[in-house]
């Protein structure tokens, strides 16, 4: 398992968000399966075959490539509030 705080997750999330690093999307697809030991888009611990992986894939934008964003349940979550606390300019 892994063992780290929510408040920790979502103060690396708001950084990552603010910086552009990690996309928010209004209307992302999303899949769940296993993780098959990728890194996590968050928090970057690999995700193993024991744990659900969100799987976000986030529609082409103009300056953006095609992406896919993977995350514990937990990291989707944070992502998830993180992103509904940005102002909705940014998310156009
Ligand atoms: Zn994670």
């Amino acid at each position: 398992m892994y063992n780290r705080s929510m408040t920790r997750l979502t103060a690396i999330a708001r950084a990552r968000v603010q910086n552009g690093e990690l996309p928010c999307t209004n209307n992302p697809s999303v899949w769940a399966g296993p993780g098959h030991d990728k890194p996590c888009s968050l928090c970057r611990t690999a995700i193993s075959m024991q744990e659900i992986a969100y799987e976000v894939e986030l529609p082409r934008k103009a300056d953006f490539a095609p992406q896919m964003l993977l995350f514990h349940i937990d990291c989707h979550t944070v992502w998830v509030v993180v992103c509904s606390e940005q102002p909705l300019a940014s998310l156009s």
